[in-house]
Order: structure tokens, then sequence, then C-alpha cells
């Protein structure tokens, strides 16, 4: 029998319920794995032996006493460094704000909690968010699974990597413009970005308020079904989550997408796509359309925008955002400061890294006058273009179909030195972001080398539902499994 770290969150919960095992003897299992094998990984910042087998004592003594703990029971979660919890610390993997304890618990975290999840701590990221590969990470370097030489990708590479090495059974990421789901890529698990608004983002430390949403690692489509099922929904404390019923989406894994109409932009199916990444998207078209989807070219022109507009837009926000941590009210503060102003000037040159600063002073710029209206306005309109061109494709399919990234797993230092290079792997996620829709990555087999490949569905806002059902059907009829990433 597999080991409990190697399960999903659907089989722990339904055996502890079942009293089949113990909540802590799966935390156990887990926190034994993480002893193990994360080491090699380092996709863990903070581990949390004690809080988690008590949280799992507390699943148990529920279960003694005849109480249902919830859909999550027992199910062991990593929680991305960007997110606040009252255990441990919340540094968004920067200096800024190392040794910084969050006052409250944001509302995910309790309602993930209030469903008998057992969390094992927290996992690294690329500094703020920002990045691609999780070396923007001011703690440590989280590598890849499935070869210790290349990058987990990012931002949210800690609980890509933590998922994929069984250090957890679902963790939790945001997504800016694509930092779920090309880290869920290149380490071969289930990645979503829910809808804009879809997932209440009270106690998300902000980097781009207009484009960041939290969602759900999984090691399959059902798993990413029930976190969604606790994650989603209204909440009062943040003003843009939407205020719409949030269906049981464990139901739309029907396996049947009879007559679904998947568009293929032919804007991501450019010379810019690797060969291989194609073949494998390629082939995972060819099983829907096995499954009965008809598959039609959708156009989107103005996606050749879109890598500008982002990084127009989410350093804009990032700067405004970010002026809060000024020595001040949070973290670091430098020593050795004459006059406020030094102290901030000290203060922000020592703790933040060069891409969080890069970032910072290119949207003081966009938004500076003079440039607001060539850059920033610009920027606002074209985004608009983007969104209309999904639009107009949503009347002709029910899903659109792209690459995740255009090539799988790179190594360390690769990229480091062109920021540009860095940006491009995030050319077929950050359009979803840019346009509010919901994004799915899962795994379409491995490439030659060893590393896995990803496929990603986008369908209209709010309705994650199909989303789901399209990857569920692939999943169940792809007849790929990865097998375990060759690490411990
Ligand atoms: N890689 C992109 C960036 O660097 C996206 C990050 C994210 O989604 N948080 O901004």
């Amino acid at each position: 029998m597999a080991a409990w770290h190697e399960k999903t969150a659907h089989e722990i919960s339904s055996a502890v319920r079942g009293k089949q095992v113990s909540a802590v003897e799966v935390a156990t299992s887990f926190l034994d794995r993480i002893a193990a094998v994360d080491g090699n990984v380092d996709a863990y910042t903070q581990v949390w032996p004690e809080y988690a087998l008590a949280q799992a004592q507390a699943v148990d003594a529920k279960i003694a006493r005849g109480e249902d703990p919830g859909i999550l029971s027992g199910a062991p979660i990593g929680i991305k460094e960007v997110i606040c919890t009252e255990q441990g610390y919340t540094t968004c993997s920067s200096k800024i704000l190392e040794g910084y304890q969050s006052p409250y618990d944001a509302t995910i975290i309790k309602k993930l909690a209030a469903a008998g999840a057992v969390f094992l701590g927290k996992l690294n990221m690329d500094e703020f968010a920002m990045g691609s590969s999780t070396e923007n990470s001011a703690i440590k370097t989280t590598k890849n699974p499935w070869n210790l030489k290349c990058v987990p990708g990012g931002s949210s590479g800690g609980s890509a990597a933590a998922v994929s090495a069984d250090m957890c059974t679902i963790s939790l990421g945001s997504d800016t413009g694509g930092s779920i789901r090309q880290p869920a890529c290149l380490c071969g698990c289930v990645g979503v970005k829910p809808t804009y608004g879809r997932v209440s983002r009270f106690g998300l430390v902000a980097f781009a308020s207009s484009l960041d949403q939290i969602g759900p690692f999984s090691k399959d489509v059902e798993d990413a079904a029930l976190a969604l099922n606790v994650l989603c929904g209204k909440d009062p404390m943040d003003a843009t989550s939407a205020d719409l019923p949030v269906p049981d989406f464990t139901q739309a894994l029907t396996g049947d997408i009879k007559g679904l109409r998947l568009g293929m932009p032919k804007q991501c199916f450019t010379e810019a796509l690797g060969a291989e990444m194609r073949e494998k998207v390629m082939a995972a078209i060819e099983v829907l359309k096995k499954q009965g989807a008809e598959v039609v070219e959708v156009s989107l022109p103005a996606l050749d925008y879109a890598l500008a507009v982002y990084y127009i837009i989410c350093t804009a926000e990032a700067s405004a955002n970010l002026a809060r941590f000024d020595g001040v009210r949070y973290g670091f503060r430098h020593p050795e400061a004459k006059d406020v102003r030094e102290m901030y000037v000290k203060t922000k040159s020592a703790a933040f890294g060069p891409e969080v600063q890069r970032r910072i002073m290119l949207g003081t710029y966009v938004l500076s006058s003079g440039y607001y209206d060539a850059y920033y306005l610009k920027a606002q309109k074209v985004r608009r273009l983007i969104k209309e061109d999904f639009d107009r494709a949503f009347t002709q399919c029910d899903a659109i179909v792209t690459p995740t990234s255009p090539t799988p797993a790179f190594e360390f230092g690769s990229k480091t030195a062109d920021p540009l290079e860095m940006y491009l792997s995030d050319i077929y996620t950050i359009a979803t972001n840019l346009a509010t829709l919901p994004g799915l990555s899962l795994p379409c087999g491995l490439c030659a080398s060893g590393l896995p490949a990803g496929v990603q569905f986008m369908t209209k806002p709010f309705d994650e539902s199909t989303l789901l059902r399209v990857a569920h059907c692939y999943e169940k009829n792809s007849g790929i499994t990865l097998g375990k990433p060759p690490i411990a």
C-alpha cells in the first residue's frame, strides 16, 4: 500500500472520516517525509510539527465524539509565504519582512481549518511573488523534485515542489500572472487560478491588486475541486470577492465533454512554442477530441501586447502596494540613519532584492506625471482589448486550450541575467489574469529530459465547473501517469 504522504486529500479525508487511519498518523507520515527529502528540495521555509500534530489531534478528537471535521479531514496542507497566518511568520520570502508575525489568519486559512485541514508550514516563493523560478527568494533556493539542477518555476515554487515531492497533499499559492500554473506545469502537478474575485484575498499580501488570486496545487483534479469548494465564496472582509453562489465543483467531474467546443488560439501555437511542448499539448488535444470535444480555431490578436501590458500594470500596482514597507510599520528597519528620508532609502535598498527594486522603479515611472498617459493609461486600454478578444472567443468556444509554459523547467541561473528572458516564461499565463478568467494547468506527460510538461485550460469568468470538467476528462482518459520524481 502507498504511504499516506503519497495519497490525495480525498483519499486521506475519507480514510480519516472512516476511521481507517488517524489524522495524527497521516500528519506524522508527511512530517517524516519532509524530514527525509526537504533537505534536497528546500520547499519549506518553516515546518510546524507541534502545531500540525495538535491540529490533527483536534480532528481525531472530533471524530471520536462522532462529529464530522469536514471535507478535508486530516488533509495536510502547505501555505505560500505570502498568505497571512497567526502561526509562524509571514515573510513573502523577503528580508524586509524577516520575523514578521501576522496578527490574524487569512480568511482562506480559517476556511480550510474549519474544513478539517492540517497545516504543515510555510512554503518558499519569489520575493513578493515577483518571478518565475523562485530564484528571487531571500530565504533559500527551492529545487525541482524532477531534477535538482532545475528551477521549480515561480513564484509559488515551494508550493509546487512540495506537492510534487509528497511533502503535502494540497498547497496554497497565489497567481498574478502565472505563479500557480507555471510552477504546477514545471513540477508536474495540478494548479488552478480561480476567477478574479472567486476566492477571498483578505490576508494575502498584495502584489498587484487587480490581478492577484489565490488557488490550490494538488495531485489530481478531484482534489482541486475539493479545495475550491472550501476556498471559494464571498467574504465581507474582501470587497472584491464575488457574491455568487459556489457550486459543488466535484459534481462537475462527470467525465462527459461530448459537444464541448475547445478553442485553440492560433497566437499560442507559433514558433515561440518549443517543439516538445507543442507535441505534448497537441496530443492532449487529440485525447479530448476522442472524448467528443470539437476543436475550433480562435484568434486573440491583442495577445501580442499582453506581456508589455502586464509589466506596466503589475509594476504600477506593486509600487503602490509595496510603499507600506517603509521600515516604520513592518519588519526590517536599517539601524543607521540620520533622518527619516535616509532611513527609508537605506531600509528599502538593504532589504528589497534587485527584482523587487526594479519593479518598484518601473511602476513609479509608469505612474509618474508626464508618463502616466503614455504607459499606464495606454496599458489599461489594451487590457480592455485583450478582455474583449476573450469575450469574442468565448462566443465560439466553451474552453480555451494552450500550453502552460513555452519550455519545461530550466536550469538555475539560465535566465537570471536577462529579466526579459525570465518574463517570457509567463507568455501563456498572464493574459488569463489580465482578462480576470479562471485557468488551470495539469500534467500532460514527461519530456525526453524527464521533466514534466503541462497543458492549460481557461474558461469564462466564474465557470470553474467547465474548467474542472475538461481537465478531469483529460486526466481520466490520457493514459498518462507521471510516476514519482526521482528524489529521496
Ligand atoms: N512571473 C510573473 C511575475 O514575475 C508572475 C508572478 C505571479 O503570478 N505572482 O510577475
